[in-house]
């Protein structure tokens, strides 16, 4: 059986990455295959930091906060996504926020860091702006 998701590994429905995620990180240059809610570009940007792809990171990263560059902590490791509430973002908006839950750990060490995620979609695509 494949792998479960790295944003899957905490839900019941046990989708692969290939059947998640994937797509999105392999399309996401040429734009043919984009997360349709607010919530899959999130759980996709989470599949990222743990697949350590900041190219994707900056790519869904709105161009009024981006960073010039991104270096991923390669020490911490993620353990779990939980999306605690989506608010609009659905197929048909252009904004979204996303309340979630992401469980890590480094070295010997578990966290968490909860956040209120804000997005909008622009020319057909999801991007990340800030957190509240
Ligand atoms: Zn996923």
């Amino acid at each position: 059986m494949p792998a479960t998701c790295p944003c899957r590994v905490l839900d019941e429905q046990k989708l692969s990455y290939a059947q998640c995620c994937q797509p999105f990180h392999l399309g996401r240059t040429q734009k043919t295959v984009l997360p349709q809610t607010a919530e899959a570009l999130m759980r996709s940007r989470y599949s990222a930091f743990v697949q350590l792809l900041p190219q994707y990171l900056l790519e869904t990263w709105h161009e009024s906060t981006r960073p010039e560059e991104l270096e991923l902590d390669e020490d911490l490791v993620w353990t779990g996504l939980e999306v605690v509430k989506a608010r609009a973002g659905g197929a048909g908006a252009n904004r979204g926020v996303v309340e979630f839950i992401a469980h890590y750990g480094r070295g010997a060490n578990a966290g968490s860091q909860r956040e209120v995620s804000t997005f909008v979609r622009q020319d057909g695509a999801w991007y990340y702006v800030d957190a509240l």
